[in-house]
């Protein structure tokens, strides 16, 4: 059993992780933004996905193409034509819903009759250059990896790469969803960490099968629980026409269980159409063996705004500390916003605040650290443990004297005291190794 999302809600919006969008003017639906705490945690989830695609091998390439772009993209693509979803409206209270949505043939709102299906396309038009026709119409990209597919050439062949290797991408797409929900899960803004992978035909299910098992592990090795975690075939009939297999990453959130990431056999489709539509020849052609072909290409799609959401979900713990409550988010030392905090357990003494603001001084040059002298230490704590970070260091009275500092770990709430000038180095050993903070024997 997972926490509901109330409680995630309202934890990020007490703790800086996350704000409602406009909040202000009323917001704007299904928008949020990240504050200073999310936007660590956030960037620290992307930086973990770029290191184990691009970092870590070296059959991968890194790209950030643009948000708009020409519109034939988006006729070869097919997006133009059948990335819809068919509409009804209610006659009489207007709302607007998904078909898919409906049971019957009455509003589930008000029992109003319904006018006949449309099809919506998903995609947010808009005009490039200062005239607003015809011929000015652009989209919001709806997916990152088209970015990709007409990179393909320009990649291959400045990077002088051999069949097999990817791109990856990490960026803004943007949908207009009908029905979009459950906090970050569903918006119509979103940031995709996408990457398209080239082989040679006949090679493809080798290698999709490879990606599968490689993404689903990225989540168990960041922390995500076995329990809450599954891979979801694709029946025939959820397959996109020109799709050979697709699977998707589920995580048992609050809700049950949604995806977080879909890995798809997309066969020769993408790099086939864009050649037919640009008029320009997308072949790959292997010297060695004098053999051309159009690659295959495996799709591993996941979202950084639900990876997130399921990174701060599956962290969360309540605890009974001598009888009160106690919120922890138990992050993996790579993911937690802040890595250490540093406490004066007296604010009104000059020497200790001295001593903690230098700490945190030089610990900032390594990694994101930060004073904090606001309130009584059990609350810095308990606001410290909120957000996840790992270590937490407190100058007292005693450090004048022995010149040592207690630093606490978040998870054992175990203290031990170490010299000022060596906590720096046993942080960083500690953060490293995602090690707990044990006593000194
Ligand atoms: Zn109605």
């Amino acid at each position: 059993m997972t926490v509901e999302m109330d409680k995630i809600v309202s934890l990020c919006k007490r703790r800086g992780i996350i704000f409602q969008n406009s909040e202000i003017y009323g917001g704007i639906g299904n928008t949020w933004d990240y504050g200073p705490i999310g936007v660590e945690l956030k960037r620290n989830v992307k930086d973990a996905w770029w290191k184990s695609v691009v970092y870590e091998r070296d059959d991968m390439e890194g790209l950030d193409a643009a948000i708009l772009m020409n519109p034939t993209t988006w006729e070869a693509s097919g997006h133009l034509e059948s990335f819809t979803d068919p509409l009804v409206d209610c006659k009489k209270c207007k709302h607007r819903f998904k078909l898919d949505d409906i049971n019957g043939d009455r509003c589930p709102d008000c029992g109003g009759e319904l006018t006949e299906e449309r099809s919506f396309n998903l995609m947010f038009k808009t005009f490039v250059g200062p005239v607003e026709d015809n011929a000015s119409v652009t989209y919001l990209r709806p997916e990152t990896a088209q970015g990709i597919f007409v990179n393909f050439l320009n990649v291959q062949k400045m990077m002088r790469r051999k069949i097999p290797f990817g791109i990856a991408q990490i960026g803004k797409s943007f949908r207009n969803e009908i029905t979009p929900g459950n906090f970050t899960f569903r918006t119509r803004e979103f940031e995709q960490m996408e990457i398209e992978y080239f082989v040679k035909p006949g090679t493809d299910e080798e290698c999709y099968k490879r990606w599968v098992e490689e993404r689903f592990n990225w989540y168990l090795d960041l922390g995500i629980n076995k329990e809450h975690l599954r891979l979801r075939d694709h029946e025939s009939n959820e397959l996109a026409h020109y799709a050979k297999a697709c699977v998707d990453v589920e995580y048992l959130f609050p809700m049950g269980w949604a995806e977080l990431e879909g890995i798809a056999n997309r066969g020769d489709f993408d790099l086939r159409q864009h050649s037919e539509h640009s008029g320009k020849d997308l072949c790959y052609f292997d010297e060695a063996a004098k053999d051309k072909y159009i690659p295959y290409v495996i799709e591993p799609s996941a979202g950084a705004d639900r990876a997130t959401l399921a990174f701060l979900i599956d962290a969360y713990r309540e605890e009974k500390v001598k009888k009160e409550k106690r919120v922890v988010l138990a992050f993996k030392n790579c993911l937690a916003p802040i890595k250490a905090a540093v406490l004066p357990l007296l604010r009104n003494r000059p020497d200790i605040v001295e001593t903690a603001r230098s700490i945190a001084g030089d610990l900032r040059r390594e990694f994101k650290a930060v004073y904090d002298d606001t309130a009584s230490i059990g609350r810095l704590y308990r606001r410290q443990d909120e957000i996840g970070t790992p270590y937490c260091i407190t100058v007292d009275v005693q450090s004048m004297d022995d010149h040592q500092a207690t630093v606490r770990d978040r998870d054992s709430m175990q203290q031990v005291r170490i010299p000022i000038e060596g906590i720096k180095a046993y942080i960083k050993d500690c953060l490293a190794q995602e090690k707990l903070v044990e006593p000194a024997s």
